[in-house]
This record gives structure tokens, C-alpha cells and sequence, in this order.
């Protein structure tokens, strides 16, 4: 999935972006496959309130902070997008 990265980074945000991601991923568990959960990738572009979010840090996706977040001051067009965390590496 990385050759997505730049594209999910420049896309807008549809308004149910957190919730269809966050349920894909949610489908991903329970289905037994290799996804743990999800964290949160910032850029250099994303906003104070993303970047203020612990690093590295793993969220089950019904408690994954809603993206964007409501500080963030560039809505739709905040780069910051969810990835999955696998099992392995
Ligand atoms: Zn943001």
C-alpha cells in the first residue's frame, strides 16, 4: 500500500473519511487478519493539533481520534491520514 502514500496525503478528506477507513480496519481485525490497529501518520504539513498526538502510539480503531481533527485548521485538506498497524514488523 505505500505507493498510495503521496496520494492519500494530497487527497481531500471526504466527511466520512474517519468513519469509512476506521471501519475498513475495524473489518480487518475481526476477519483474523494481520492488522492490530491503526495509528495516525502526520507530515511536516499537518497541523500543530496532529502533530501534538503521542508518536507511534496504537489505537483501537473505535477509539482512534477522528480525522481531521477538530483543531485542525485545515479541515478537509489536513494531510493527515490513518494506516493500518500489522502484526509483524
Ligand atoms: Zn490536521
Amino acid at each position: 500500500m505505500y505507493w498510495l502514500s503521496d496520494f492519500l496525503h494530497r487527497r481531500k478528506k471526504a466527511p466520512d473519511y474517519a468513519e469509512k477507513t476506521l471501519a475498513a480496519y475495524r473489518l480487518g481485525m475481526k476477519a483474523g487478519g494481520s492488522i492490530r490497529g491503526v495509528r495516525i501518520e502526520t507530515t511536516p504539513q499537518s497541523c500543530a493539533a496532529a502533530r501534538a498526538l503521542p508518536a507511534g502510539k496504537v489505537y483501537h480503531p473505535d477509539e482512534a481520534p477522528r480525522l481531521p481533527l477538530p483543531e485542525c485548521p485545515l479541515g478537509e485538506d489536513c494531510p493527515c491520514v490513518y494506516r493500518p498497524v500489522m502484526t509483524y514488523g
